[in-house]
């Protein structure tokens, strides 16, 4: 069976050829470390640690996913918190792998800090102006986009257009107003590297570009990230990483996630309406989370509502009930594999629909099954799909406990202690009265006090 990947340069779905035989290189851009991470960023980092899970099945693979420390929202966040930089940076990294742990999502095998890479950086930027590719300008390094007649490939920009419509006010520095910012001059109070253009940071771009060929080698086989990326983002990577490699390709496939929305407005943290891992895993288990963004197909958008979280918690249950119960044994467990057509699927260009459909099918198959030993093997095989998907982990019985645990409390209850909340607050016991509060925050159930009384709604 061949692997197929929709690669974003061609513009189509391609049979995967890994350039050595049995090893795959991939890079994932990871997450800018100044806030906490919203469903919308687990969106890559799930898709992609399942890509791994199914890559790892057949080949060798080294998986990079940076942490990107130097930015100047990350510097922003110090100042208005009073914080230093590493602090902040700290601060957001452990909670960005404790969030995704959550989600299931497994470490990648190298995680490079950009802090850790200003000197390649420095020594890639400087190759660059060598070669004439880039130029320095009152303490500052930009690309010349003019100097490399395929920027625009990989977004299908036409660049004379671009220049033609650029209403942007263009920095005097600047030759073009599509030349984009390799190094920039710091401040004394903003962190600096000392460089041949003077004390100064790094562009975002400039970061992935070297650690990607510290990590991974010039050429790697899969790079993926967010559809937001692929400009500029990607479009400056590649443009950063082909010209600095005399023309070598920076990846053969490169692969995009959709875009993740709210009432069908994108979720981004500049429009406010983020919904954080770290407050949705408190009410909702890790691995309903991961079903449900799992369970349209990558490249497609995702809606995301509490009827998305629903589905997938139902589907689960139905996983787990298909598995309660069923003796398997310790041999039947190790011989188990998943069915063909789910991996089938998951090679087709991970088509998770279609996965999650089988396991549905599978789970049916179980609960019809009267043959003890048929049983086991099927609610193994389910088990084996399981593993590939990062989901049914748990003990049956721990899972159904959880969900009674957890169960939604009855609108009868809410109300019940909502009312004992206001007679506290009559008795001015604001003590009882913010122990009611938590109560409720526990159970996912969001109170707004208003003139006509307190007001509920589940999270
Ligand atoms: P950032 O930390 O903002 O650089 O984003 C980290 C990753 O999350 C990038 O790969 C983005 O493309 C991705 N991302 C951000 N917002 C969304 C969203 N609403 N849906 C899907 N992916 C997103
Ligand atoms: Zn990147």
């Amino acid at each position: 069976m061949t692997i197929f990947l929709h690669d974003t340069l061609q513009g189509k779905k391609l049979p995967f050829e890994p350039r050595k035989e049995g090893e795959v290189t991939m890079y994932l851009c990871g997450p800018t470390v100044y806030n906490y991470a919203h469903i919308g960023n687990a969106r890559p980092a799930v898709v992609f640690d399942l890509l791994s899970r199914v890559l790892r099945c057949r080949f060798k693979l080294k998986f990079a996913r940076n942490i990107t420390d130097i930015d100047d929202k990350i510097n922003q966040a110090a100042i208005d918190t009073g914080r230093s930089i590493g602090e902040v940076t700290e601060q957001y990294i452990k909670a960005y792998n404790e969030d995704m742990s959550a989600l299931g999502v497994l470490p990648p095998d190298i995680e490079p800090h950009a802090t850790e890479h200003v000197d390649e950086m420095i020594a890639m930027i400087t190759t660059l102006i060598d070669k004439g590719f880039a130029y320095e300008a009152e303490g500052h390094v930009l690309f010349d986009v003019a100097a490399n007649p395929d920027y625009g490939k990989l977004s299908k920009r036409d660049l004379r257009e671009m220049i033609a419509g650029a209403r942007i006010e263009v920095a005097p520095y600047k030759r073009s107003a599509q030349d984009f910012v390799m190094w920039k001059p710091s401040t004394p109070e903003l962190p600096g590297w000392d460089s041949p253009w003077g004390r100064g940071r790094p562009g975002w771009h400039i970061e992935c570009s070297a650690m990607a060929e510290k990590h991974l080698g010039r050429t790697i086989d899969i790079h993926g990230g967010g559809q937001d990326l692929v400009f500029p983002h990607h479009e400056n990577e590649m443009a950063q990483s082909t010209c600095v490699h005399d023309g070598e390709p920076f990846a053969n496939y490169w692969v995009h996630n959709g875009f993740l929305s709210m009432d069908s407005t994108k979720m981004s943290k500049s429009l406010g309406n983020v919904l954080l891992v770290r407050d949705l895993v408190k009410v909702v288990p890790g691995e309903v989370i991961r079903l449900a963004l799992l369970s349209a197909h990558y490249r497609q958008p995702l809606n995301w509502s509490g009827e998305t979280v629903e589905e997938s918690r139902r589907m689960l249950d139905r996983f787990y009930g298909a598995v309660r119960g069923v003796a398997i044994s310790d041999e039947v467990r190790a011989a188990a594999a998943p069915p063909d057509a789910l991996l089938e699927a998951l090679e087709d260009d991970l088509n998770t629909p279609k996965a999650l459909a089988e396991m549905f099918a599978l789970a049916k198959q179980i609960n019809k099954a009267t043959d003890a030993e048929e049983k086991a093997g099927l609610a193994a095989s389910l088990l084996a799909a399981g593993e590939i998907m990062g989901l049914v982990k748990q003990d049956p019985e721990a899972w159904f406990a959880g969900a009674s645990a957890d169960d939604e409390m009855s609108a009868d209850d809410i109300d019940a202690l909502l009312k004992a909340r206001e007679e506290a607050r009559a008795n001015r016991d604001f003590a009882t009265a913010d122990g009611i509060r938590d109560k409720l925050a526990d159970a996912g159930i969001s109170i707004e006090d208003g003139p006509d009384g307190t007001r509920w709604r589940r999270i």
